[in-house]
């Protein structure tokens, strides 16, 4: 089959979040299983850089090669793209982004039929590249070169759908007739995401409970109904984990490697993790980690709330990440109070992250809404269990079996399940099983590219 993958982001090229990894690791699984893949990505500055090997295709188009022989397609518009960030800068989003991503996706369009390759399934992600969709069903629907094409949609957070003002519809050389409230009109205003959502011949989200929550009013943010009438094409598939990045037996950040036949060999990480954040090193207290954006969506409401009472039990705890100035201070303040029970690391830190997953006991993610997550996954592969909010991606990926999950979202909730979970771990026998059968959790990407294959196939039967 041929898969033309477009998306506003890929890993290693540019990354703001997990769309980039799936972007990034999907295209290679595809292509070890049979698959002719291309990506069509925009040239941001981040894109400019010898070691990824650049070529020139044309006038607009270079072009590098990943994995085997997968081709990323790079569309070029410096006025557009050479920029110092993918979407906007500290003052908001870049007043242009409509202008930007039109140009991306005509320019994806046009360029299957320059290079020749007619792809079977064109695969879009989140609303960045959503007017693919829209424009192939109109602007080049009696072009020949692109009959019987099929488009699937992926939505990664349903959250961010690209809303713009009315006055800026014309940008999208369409009919007004568009401007509707069963197309592309969404109280008053544009809305991109909207657009892929009604065009596309399928839709899926990063996991299976996700698809079936964004189809009602709680998680819906206000697109519920548009889902809801198509819901005979809307899918969930599990994000893959990128296992050579996230292996605890080959993990290059860690102090000392482990597998599952040698989990005593965790503890040293441990260690070297209450070391590294000033607590005292004590392989007996339970050390509960966090690695995250600090945002309301990641439970941090619920966590601000039941910070005190946590803070009273007998843990050590290290929070790492960065986001909404109010969780800063509120955990500042904490640290402050629990300096030997707390540590507080305000920033990105790849290596950190990396030494939080194999040092701690318990990963706590208590999400209010979760489309996928990437936390969890990567703390069971390093025998590291979490605890979450059942939602989304958590829901579909931890259970009694392999961690512990709370299911009304409240403090008292949470505080209850870290009690249940510091019981646990008491209980060292009990607890080694436990973590042996986290570690033992299959989360590749291997599964879940078939299962894209899947879906092409079926979009390609409709
Ligand atoms: P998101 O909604 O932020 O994409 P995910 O759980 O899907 O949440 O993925 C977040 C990824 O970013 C994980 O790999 C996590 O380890 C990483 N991450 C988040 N915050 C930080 C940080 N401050 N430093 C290092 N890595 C981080």
């Amino acid at each position: 089959m041929k898969v033309a993958i477009c998306a506003s982001e890929m890993v290693p090229f540019a990354k703001t979040g997990g769309l980039a990894d799936v972007v990034g690791a999907l295209p290679l699984k595809l292509e070890t299983l049979g698959q002719d893949v291309i990506v069509v990505m925009p040239k941001y500055r981040c894109v400019q850089q010898p070691k990824f090997k650049i070529q020139r295709v044309k006038q607009g188009v270079s072009c590098s090669t990943v994995g085997n022989n997968v081709k990323v397609y790079f569309i070029e518009n410096e006025a557009y793209f050479d920029r110092e960030n993918l979407y906007g800068d500290k003052t908001g989003d870049y007043k242009d982004n409509l202008d930007r991503f039109v140009y991306f996706c005509r320019a994806a369009l046009d360029l299957f039929a320059e290079i020749n390759f007619r792809p079977d399934i064109i695969h879009v992600h989140d609303w960045q590249s959503c007017l693919i969709p829209v424009y192939l069903r109109t602007l080049y629907n009696d072009k020949p070169f692109y009959k019987n094409i099929k488009t699937l949609l992926t939505i990664h957070n349903i959250g961010y759908q690209g809303l713009f003002a009315k006055e800026e519809f014309p940008k999208l050389g369409l009919d007004w007739g568009l401007f509707h409230m069963e197309m592309l009109e969404f109280y008053g205003k544009v809305n991109i995401l909207k657009g892929g959502m009604v065009f596309s011949d399928l839709i899926n989200t990063v996991s299976a409970t996700y698809s079936k929550e964004i189809q009602t009013k709680e998680f819906g943010f206000g697109l519920e109904g548009v889902l809801s009438k198509r819901k005979e094409s809307v899918f969930g598939i599990i994000n893959g984990l990128d296992y050579d990045i996230w292996n605890p037996e080959t993990d290059k950040f860690i102090v000392q490697n482990y597998s599952i036949q040698d989990i005593k060999n965790k503890y040293r990480n441990k260690l070297n993790l209450q070391e590294l954040c000033n607590l005292t090193p004590d392989q007996d207290v339970p050390l509960l980690g966090i690695v995250s954006r600090l945002a309301e969506q990641k439970g941090f409401d619920i966590l601000s709330d039941a910070m005190e009472a946590i803070c009273r039990m007998d843990i050590q705890m290290v929070i790492l990440g960065t986001g909404d100035l109010k969780y800063h201070l509120l955990l500042e303040g904490f640290a402050k109070r629990y300096p030997k029970k707390f540590s507080l690391h305000l920033k990105f830190d790849d290596a950190l992250a990396h030494k939080i997953y194999a040092g701690s006991d318990i990963f706590l993610m208590p999400s209010k809404y979760e489309p996928c997550g990437l936390g969890q996954m990567i703390s069971l592969r390093y025998g590291t269990i979490p605890l979450v909010f059942k939602t989304g991606g958590l829901a579909d990926t931890v259970n009694d079996t392999n961690g512990f999950v709370f299911d009304t979202y409240s403090k008292e909730d949470l505080i209850e399940t870290v009690k249940a979970a510091l019981k646990a771990f008491k209980g060292k026998k009990a607890w080694t099983a436990l973590m042996q059968r986290a570690m033992q959790c299959d989360f590749s990407w291997k599964e879940s590219a078939r299962q894209y294959i899947r879906l092409y196939e079926t979009a390609r039967a409709r």
